[in-house]
């Protein structure tokens, strides 16, 4: 690992453009084909969902290889149902990739989730917290019981979690795989700044069956009728 000298921020570009010269140069010597294999295309198993946090990279805390992992991230590792980014990220990476499992991954001391538990204004990401804030509320009495600061933040980390993955679940790109008979699950993971380790939070969810009714879409195909929006016309 390189040690991480003060530089001048002119110099600071300057010196990410000469490690990733030493990097492409350190990968043709140790694999000579993994270049030409990786411009060839990608099949990842697993598509990761992420806190944009500088402390969390995807492929570092898993050691995973370039190809591995299809990544997605966003300030707190949120998953909405009317964020275009993300569904087209969900939609490509489950009917076109065909991943196999979705990892929603976390963080412990998440300054996002801390922001949103808070009263503080910080502009206009305190719209994308309120999504947060939705969470807070659903479980305020659970939160509320906790008296540890750091102990309720937590806790308010692990149900974010908990509701990106149950809402990748509601989704009807993730329903319709299941109904296909696509092996595909979608886990809840948290990462832990202090030591480094990722902590499962059992929560595991791999067909229909495990979706609250209410959410529950009976996909049977993917062609949606337009006879109704025909009529309306
Ligand atoms: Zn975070």
């Amino acid at each position: 690992m390189h040690s991480h000298l003060p530089l001048s921020e002119d110099d600071r570009l300057k010196d990410m453009l000469n490690r990733n010269k030493e990097w492409a140069k350190f990968i043709q010597e140790e694999q000579p084909q993994f270049f030409s294999t990786s411009a060839k295309g990608q099949s990842p198993k697993v598509l990761w969902i992420g806190c944009s946090d500088s402390r969390v990279p995807a492929e570092q805390v898993v050691q995973c290889a370039p190809g591995d992992l299809f990544v997605h991230r966003n300030i707190a590792n949120m998953c909405i149902h009317t964020d275009m980014n993300f569904l087209s990220v969900l939609q490509y990476s489950v009917d076109v990739l065909k991943v196999e499992h979705i990892v929603v991954c976390g963080h412990y001391g998440c300054g996002g989730v801390t922001a949103a538990a808070e009263n503080k204004f910080h502009g206009l990401i305190d719209s994308w917290l309120c999504n947060i804030k939705d969470v807070y509320r659903a479980n305020r009495e659970n939160l509320e019981a906790v008296e540890d600061p750091i102990a309720r933040t937590d806790l308010l980390v692990e149900l974010n979690v908990s509701n990106s993955v149950y809402n990748i679940c509601h989704s009807s790109i993730v329903q319709s795989a299941w109904e296909h008979k696509q092996p595909l699950s979608v886990h809840g993971w948290c990462y832990s700044l202090e030591d480094g380790l990722i902590r499962e939070l059992g929560l595991v969810i791999s067909n229909q069956e495990q979706v609250e009714k209410v959410y529950k879409m009976a996909v049977m195909n993917k062609t949606v009728s337009t006879k109704a929006s025909e009529k309306s016309i």
